[in-house]
């Protein structure tokens, strides 16, 4: 018989115990605690029980009577010796029985969900912010089109004055969203409204829609303005900025319910459509959406400043407001220098007609 070296150093030793195989009457025993339990009669082996095996049984002499699982059912072992007993007690982890067993699997059960949940705590609060710009890609477009659906209802609701749909306004806007969708080069799903509201200020929500306001319209002294910020915005909607300034600003909840496919439901939903409308885009996307429009411009030989001078001419109106265009969009000296930089000479057909830009100038008249 092999032993361990830990058997072999940790084995304890009692005389004269008491055992009973189950059939015939008991007699006295040597024991050895090792890594199992082995029985001895008068030197020779007669059984050896492994401690997991072992369980405790009721004695009327207050002595410890034990069994094991894999014995005789009526075998016993009662040991006299404390020194022993104490032994037993200390290496049987099981000798209390199942409802031990079952305990100690619920203490593990609970430390492993404890591990568990430290684990998304810190995955919740630590690296799905940090990750937000990284997981907008995997949301899915019919989630983002329903966080589009709510954002365009709260969006309303804050720009009082409803939707401006002068038959002909709609017409031209039409026409020069197409030009522009043509010239961006890459497949754009926009939709492009204009609301009565005094404010000058134009976004994009997720999913592609994009609100221009009165009073912006009513800023831009030329199509190539209106273009530019058009064309702005519709870089946003190709890089999905104002999903990924969501679940940036949303935090982790919103990011995990709204890449889970909604799962968390209507709630997450509605709070990422709060948060598109709340949260600021990063720098890098207002330069990415500023060469995204100069591209535009560019390619159909408008030039790309005219973005600039519009920015800056609302920055400079005391009329202002912070639900501005420049909230979301604020104009450094670096963007500026930058749409100068890229803008090329006017060399193209105007982006309107004189009758489209008069009728989309209008488009909010009844
Ligand atoms: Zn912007």
């Amino acid at each position: 018989m092999s032993q361990s070296p830990s058997d072999a150093t940790n084995a304890v030793f009692a005389r004269a115990q008491i055992y009973s195989d189950g059939g015939s009457a008991p007699r006295r025993v040597d024991l050895r605690l090792g890594d199992t339990l082995q029985i001895f009669e008068e030197g020779a082996f007669r059984a050896g029980w492994a401690l997991a095996d072992i369980r405790r049984v009721s004695s009327a002499t207050g002595a410890l009577r034990i069994r094991a699982l894999t014995a005789p059912p009526q075998a016993w072992c009662e040991i006299s010796d404390p020194a022993f007993a104490a032994a037993i007690e200390q290496r049987c982890r099981l000798l209390a029985g199942d409802r031990q067993e079952k305990r100690e699997a619920r203490w593990r059960i609970a430390a492993l969900a404890t591990t568990g949940v430290v684990v998304i705590a810190a995955l919740v609060w630590f690296v799905i912010p940090a990750l937000a710009d990284r997981l907008a890609p995997l949301v899915p477009a019919s989630v983002e089109k329903q966080i589009g659906a709510a954002a365009d209802t709260q969006a309303r609701a804050r720009f009082k004055g409803g939707a401006c749909v002068s038959p002909a306004g709609e017409a031209a806007l039409a026409r020069l969203v197409d030009r522009l969708k043509l010239l961006a080069g890459v497949p754009l799903d926009v939709q492009v409204g204009v609301i009565a509201s005094p404010v000058q200020n134009a976004f994009a929500l997720p999913g592609g829609r994009v609100y221009l306001l009165r009073g912006l319209i009513e800023s831009a002294q030329s199509p190539d303005e209106l273009a530019g910020v058009l064309a702005h915005e519709f870089g946003h909607v190709a890089h999905r900025d104002s999903l990924r300034a969501a679940l940036r600003e949303g935090g982790a909840a919103l990011t995990i319910g709204v890449v889970t496919g909604g799962a968390f439901g209507a709630g997450a939903i509605s709070a990422a459509a709060r948060a598109s409308l709340s949260a600021a885009y990063s720098r890098e996307a207002e330069t990415e959406a500023d060469d995204f429009a100069a591209r535009v411009m560019n390619k159909a030989g408008r030039p790309a400043r005219a973005l600039g001078d519009i920015l800056k001419r609302i920055a400079a109106d005391e009329r202002s407001t912070p639900l501005d265009f420049l909230r979301d969009h604020p104009l450094t000296n670096e963007r500026q220098d930058r749409l100068e930089n890229e803008s090329t000479k006017a060399s193209g057909e105007p982006l309107m007609s004189a009758g489209d830009w008069l009728a989309l100038r209008a488009i909010c008249n009844r």
